[in-house]
């Protein structure tokens, strides 16, 4: 069966959409989203077009900082410290990859932890830590909610998470491990990767490596999350080989229209939350 992270991600987008509508009401000032965007990658770019998008369908307000890749750290943290500042900002995103000059942690960790809706903050990181509290990063939030809205059961269920980034891999991992799955993290140095994904329930898949996950890697029945976006031959594809995949995962998610709609769902839904963190409502 296909998990159709589009249509999911819709159902969330229409019910922020409701209660932004109820809170602008209610207070009279819009939630606000401010974006940093550096250099000009493509990627980048399209990346910020969607999430401007998303946000003016569901009546957030964006501000958008574009600067050029000679930027200091410095010119960046001072730009961030400017916007937590500003009260009228509610959330704070900086686009990754930074250029290699810039410590992307340094700048992160200088956004105000209560406005840091990618949830990238040191201090965010470690609440999710401990009990999957606070702002959650987008596309790890992004995959739970899509298993619990599938009804897949994560409790007791072996999953096998291949890729152990610190935006994806790690912290899909340790969500989990805090909804009682069982859980196993793996990377470029595992010696035997085939026999670690044949043990699980639900298998995620955050490698960035083009169809790393064949058919005959897959336990018959499991929960297949394809996190990988890679460009072959000019057209987008998973890291794994969905139309083998298919025919031996119980659920399986597409590239495009899995995970990704999911993660910028994730990413208005912790608007909201800074939102109503900074207007006292929750
Ligand atoms: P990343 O930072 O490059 O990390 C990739 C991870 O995969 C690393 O931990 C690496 O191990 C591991 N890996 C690589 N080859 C492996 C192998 N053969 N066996 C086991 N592990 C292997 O990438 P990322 O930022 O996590 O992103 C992963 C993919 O998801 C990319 O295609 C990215 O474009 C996509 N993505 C999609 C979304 C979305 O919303 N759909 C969001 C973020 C990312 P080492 O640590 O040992 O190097």
């Amino acid at each position: 069966m296909l998990i159709d992270g589009k249509k999911t991600s819709m159902i969330i987008r229409e019910s922020v959409r409701a209660e932004v509508s109820g809170l602008i009401e209610k207070n009279k000032i819009p939630p606000k989203l401010a974006v940093i965007l550096v250099g000009d990658s493509e990627a980048s770019k399209i990346y910020v077009r969607n999430k401007e998008k998303a946000c003016k369908d569901a009546m957030i307000l964006t501000q958008t900082i574009r600067e050029n890749d000679k930027i200091t750290e410095e010119e960046l943290i001072k730009i961030v410290k400017s916007l937590n500042d500003d009260d009228t900002v509610h959330g704070i995103l900086v686009q990754l990859p930074l250029p290699k000059h810039i410590n992307d942690t340094a700048v992160i960790d200088a956004i105000d932890p209560e406005k840091d809706v990618d949830g990238f903050h040191t201090i965010n990181k470690g609440a999710m830590l401990l009990s999957n509290k606070g702002l959650l990063p987008a596309t790890p939030k992004g995959i739970l909610t899509l298993l619990k809205m599938e009804g897949v059961s994560i409790a007791g269920a072996k999953v096998v998470v291949v890729g152990r980034s610190n935006i994806v891999g790690k912290p899909a991992a340790i969500m989990l491990l805090n909804e009682n799955a069982t859980v196993t993290i793996t990377n470029s140095h595992t010696r035997d990767l085939k026999s670690e994904t044949l043990q699980a329930d639900i298998l995620i898949v955050a490698a960035g490596k083009a169809r790393l996950i064949t058919a005959d890697m897959v336990k018959p029945g499991a929960v297949v999350i394809d996190v990988g976006v890679n460009r072959v031959d000019d057209k987008i594809c998973g890291d794994v080989d969905f139309e083998n995949v298919e025919k031996v995962a119980s659920m399986i998610t597409p590239v495009p229209g899995g995970v990704g709609p999911m993660t910028i769902a994730s990413l208005l839904e912790n608007t909201v939350v800074c939102y109503k963190k900074k207007m006292r409502l929750s």
